[in-house]
């Protein structure tokens, strides 16, 4: 047996009970996991290794629940189709090891048009190859030709590789083949595109593509299977459909309605609303002189999906924190605390919607979340109390995971 491990924090956040708690000590296993959380009367093991951080404010690793690590940030210029495999891959080994470093231990990545570039990367994570979050992810995008999650703008006859195009379907026969296809490839996650998106282009945020008989499909086989669906939907039809047809959370939820803020509560499906990122479109597009389309469709999409989450906020919807990073620039992610918390919810909700929310929409409550006897002991050191200021959020003193030290 190898000597445990001691992470000490003269403060660490109960995120379950909502308290902070002072002086405490995690012992954690040699397989990452907090075997148990010690009190300052408490003997500790005395062969412990101890992990070397600044002391602060302790809380559980982050949780992006709306990221795309693989490829270069959208610009809505560089279309997928000049990259290469090779390449987003590997860029997205650099969003991974930023993603960490801002205190991100845990994604749920959305999609990637490179089908299971994803994959590639989760995999070598995993096996420790290179420094990044935990991932759930999908694989490909399962999309309508033309549609949010295909390739489009191109001229005419412009051939696109297969791999950019794996989950395109037509029929709700290629739904269940496709989403079948995907997970049996590592997939951990399935993402239907029920509408159009503001970066794709030619798509309409608030049109249905995918109707409820081929989400109901996707929701089947991937529940089959032991894997939930993601539902990227700005309109509020697509919304409904997306939630009667049993997916797990709404993505963006942009133009959501008060039957959808209903549904919504009612089902106890998540919504993961991006509410930062329209404004880096806003800036970023005007600066690099982005087409008038994708900024008519953002500044469509912005304010009312802001007026959204409030609304939804106050009803009761779960909420799980998803920033859309890839849009912005990785490690950006946590900006996104200071923006929920102008938008209605506490400090403690903001922070447990990247917590104990992400892990739930997970299903990942037993192994991240919260600093807690058999979780993984993933955790954050913060300047000063993120419940009085979440933007300390943003500047990480150290980050924490399976024990050790990557930032
Ligand atoms: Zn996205």
């Amino acid at each position: 047996m190898a000597d445990p491990t001691i992470l000490a924090a003269s403060h660490m956040l109960d995120v379950t009970a909502g308290t902070w708690l002072t002086d405490r000590r995690l012992v954690i296993r040699e397989d990452g996991r907090i075997e148990s959380v010690l009190r300052a009367e408490d003997a500790a093991p005395t062969n412990a290794r101890i992990v070397d951080v600044p002391d602060g404010w302790l809380i559980p690793g982050l949780v992006d629940c709306h990221s795309h690590l693989i490829g270069d940030p959208e610009d809505a210029a560089i279309p997928a189709i000049v990259s290469s495999p090779a390449h987003d891959v590997l860029a997205g080994v650099r969003h991974a090891r930023a993603t960490l470093a801002a205190g991100f231990t845990s994604v749920r990545d959305v999609g990637t048009f490179r089908a299971f570039a994803d994959v590639v990367l989760r995999d070598a994570i995993e096996a420790g190859a290179t420094p990044g979050p935990r991932m759930q992810c999908a694989g490909a995008y399962v999309t309508a030709p033309g549609g949010g999650g295909d390739i489009t703008g191109l001229p005419d006859g412009t051939e696109i590789p297969a791999d950019l195009q794996f989950a395109v379907v037509r029929t709700t026969a290629d739904v269940r083949d496709r989403v079948a296809r995907l997970i049996d490839g590592g997939a951990t996650l399935v993402k239907v595109i029920v509408t159009g998106a503001v970066l794709t282009r030619g798509t309409t945020p608030g049109a249905v593509e995918l109707g409820q008989a081929m989400i109901a499909a996707a929701v089947d086989e991937a529940t089959r299977r032991g894997v939930f669906v993601a539902a990227h939907a700005h309109g509020a039809e697509g919304i409904k459909i997306a939630i009667r047809a049993g997916v797990r959370s709404i993505e963006h939820g942009s133009l959501i309605d008060d039957e959808g803020i209903d549904l919504l509560v009612r089902s106890g499906t998540w919504l993961v609303a991006d509410v930062y990122d329209g404004d880096w479109i806003a800036q970023e597009g005007a600066r690099a002189g982005w087409p008038a389309e994708t900024m008519a469709k953002n500044e469509l999409t912005t304010e009312a999906q802001r007026s959204g989450f409030t609304r939804a906020v106050a009803a009761g919807a779960r909420i799980a924190f998803g920033t859309d990073s890839g849009v912005y620039p990785h490690g950006m992610n946590a900006i996104q605390f200071g923006y929920q918390v102008r938008l209605g919810q506490t400090p403690l909700a903001a922070i447990r919607s990247a917590t104990t929310e992400a892990a739930r929409l997970m299903g990942w409550e037993d192994r991240i979340g919260a600093l807690e006897p058999g979780r993984y002991a993933d955790a954050v050191v913060l300047p000063a109390d993120p419940l009085s200021d979440v933007e300390v959020l943003r500047t990480p003193r150290a980050v924490v995971k399976s024990g050790l030290r990557v930032s």
